[in-house]
C-alpha cells in the first residue's frame, strides 16, 4: 500500500506545467514563433557575467575534495558569514551566521521551515492570490492552509480578514513580496500593521505566531521602494530566500533560511530547522553554488530587460481595455479575465495562441497570470492576439 496522499499529489500535475506541455506540443505543430507561451516563471535573462567568471575560477582553483565534497550540514560557515554580513550591511539589522541554513532554493526553505514549526492540527495563513505550492508544503507539514484574500485592485493583504482568521492554532503567516502572481510589493505601512496584528493576537491568545517571508523576487524590483526586511519589524520572523530568480539560476537549486536573531528561543527554532532539513534529506546544499555566493550577493541578472517587457505589455494591455494590477516587481502581470470563469477565458485565449495561467490555483477566481520573463520578440508578436481577444469579448 502506497502513501495515498503522495500518490494523489504525484498524479495531479500542476496546471502551469500542463499549459507549458501543451505549448511545446502546439509549437511543434505550428512553429515556435507562432505560440505565445506565458506560463512558466523561468528566467529568460542570462545570469550575470560575474556568476560565470566566479564559477570558472572556483572550478580551476578549488581542490576537488572541497569543490565536490560535503560541506557542513547547514552550509559552509564562511559562506553563511558572508550572507549575514551582507544582510546586516544592506538592511541595518543584526543577524548571525549561526542562524542561517543553506538550502536548495526557496521551495526547500519553505518546506523545511514549515516542517520545523508546525504540529499536527496547526494552521498556516496565506494571502490570496498565492504561490500554489504553499498548499502542498503546508499540508504535508500537517497544517491546515487558511486563505485570507488580499483587497482586490491593489492586492495588499486584508488585515481585518487576517485578524479574524487567526486563532490559537495559528502557527505562521506567509508573505511574498514582490508577489507571484501579482508582482505587487506589500507596502511598508501594511507590513508594519500586519506585524502589529500578529503581536496583538499572539499576546491576546498566549501563542507564538511566526512570520515567514518567501523572497525569491526580493531584488526584482522596478520601483524606488524595496520590500521592507521583516526581521527589522517583527521578532518571530524567518526569511526564505532563493537565488533562482535574481541570478537566473533556478536549475542550480540554491537559497537559504534565515531565522531572525530576535526570535523567541532562537537557538531552538534553528535546531528545529536543522532537524527538519535532516529528516527531509535537505542537508549540504550544492557545494559549488555555496562557494559562489560570497562574490555575487546583491548582484542580479539584467532586470532592465524584464522592466521593458513589463512596460510594453502593461501599457498595451491597459490601452486595449484590460484591467491589470500595477506590478512593482517579479516578472508577472495579473490581469482580470474578461469573463468570470478564468479557466474558460484561458481556453478562449488559446484560439489566439495565447497561453495564460488561470488564477484558480492561486486561490482566487477571475484572473490570469502572465509570466513576462520571455523574449522581447514574443512580447511584441503577442500584442495583436491580446487585442483580438479583447475585441472578441467586447463584440
Ligand atoms: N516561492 C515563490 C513565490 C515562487 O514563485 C517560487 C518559484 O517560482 C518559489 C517559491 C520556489 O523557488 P525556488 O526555485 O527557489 O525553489
Amino acid at each position: 500500500m502506497l502513501n495515498e496522499r503522495m500518490l494523489a499529489c504525484g498524479k495531479k500535475s500542476s496546471v502551469i506545467r500542463e499549459i507549458f506541455e501543451y505549448g511545446k506540443k502546439r509549437k511543434n505543430e505550428i512553429g515556435w514563433d507562432k505560440v505565445f507561451d506565458f506560463s512558466l516563471g523561468n528566467p529568460s535573462v542570462p545570469c550575470p557575467q560575474c556568476v560565470s567568471d566566479e564559477l570558472t575560477r572556483l572550478i580551476r582553483e578549488l581542490p576537488p575534495e572541497i569543490l565536490h565534497g560535503y560541506t557542513s550540514a547547514p552550509g559552509d560557515i564562511n559562506v553563511r558569514q558572508s550572507i549575514a554580513d551582507y544582510i546586516n550591511r544592506t538592511h541595518g539589522v543584526k543577524e548571525s551566521a549561526d542562524n542561517i541554513f543553506l538550502t536548495v532554493g526557496a521551495a526547500a526553505s519553505l518546506t523545511i521551515t514549515l516542517n520545523a514549526l508546525v504540529n499536527e492540527g496547526d494552521n498556516v495563513i496565506v494571502f490570496a492570490p498565492f504561490f500554489p505550492e504553499y498548499r502542498v508544503f503546508a499540508e504535508k507539514a500537517g497544517a491546515e492552509l487558511r486563505v485570507v484574500e488580499c483587497t482586490r485592485g491593489d492586492f495588499q493583504p486584508d488585515l481585518d480578514k487576517l485578524e479574524r482568521a487567526i486563532d490559537k492554532k495559528t502557527k505562521a503567516v506567509i508573505i511574498n513580496s514582490p508577489n507571484n502572481p501579482t508582482g505587487v510589493i506589500i507596502s511598508d505601512k501594511t507590513v508594519k500593521r500586519l506585524c502589529q496584528v500578529l503581536k496583538d493576537k499572539s499576546s491576546q491568545l498566549g501563542t507564538e505566531i511566526f512570520l515567514i517571508s518567501d523572497e525569491p523576487y526580493r531584488e526584482l524590483v522596478y520601483t524606488e521602494s524595496k520590500p521592507i526586511f521583516i526581521t527589522s519589524c517583527y521578532a518571530n520572523s524567518i526569511v526564505c530566500y532563493s537565488f533562482s530568480k535574481s541570478l537566473s539560476l533556478p536549475g542550480e537549486r540554491i537559497g537559504y533560511i534565515l531565522v531572525g536573531s530576535e526570535c523567541r528561543d532562537v537557538r531552538d527554532v534553528y535546531y528545529a530547522i536543522c532537524g527538519s532539513a535532516r529528516c527531509l534529506g535537505y542537508v549540504c546544499a550544492p557545494a559549488l553554488f555555496q562557494y559562489l555566493i560570497p562574490s555575487v550577493l546583491g548582484k542580479t541578472s539584467d532586470i532592465e530587460v524584464y522592466r521593458k517587457n513589463k512596460d510594453i505589455l502593461y501599457s498595451a494591455l491597459t490601452e486595449y481595455g484590460y484591467e491589470c494590477a500595477s506590478p512593482d516587481g517579479a516578472f508577472y502581470l495579473f490581469v482580470k479575465a474578461l469573463e468570470d470563469d478564468a479557466i474558460s477565458f484561458c481556453e478562449r485565449a488559446k484560439k489566439y495562441e495565447l497561453l495564460l495561467v488561470p488564477s484558480n490555483d492561486f486561490g482566487i477566481d477571475g484572473y490570469v497570470r502572465i509570466s513576462y520573463c520571455v523574449s522581447r520578440e514574443q512580447i511584441l508578436a503577442s500584442l495583436d492576439s491580446f487585442k483580438k481577444l479583447y475585441e472578441e469579448y467586447k463584440k
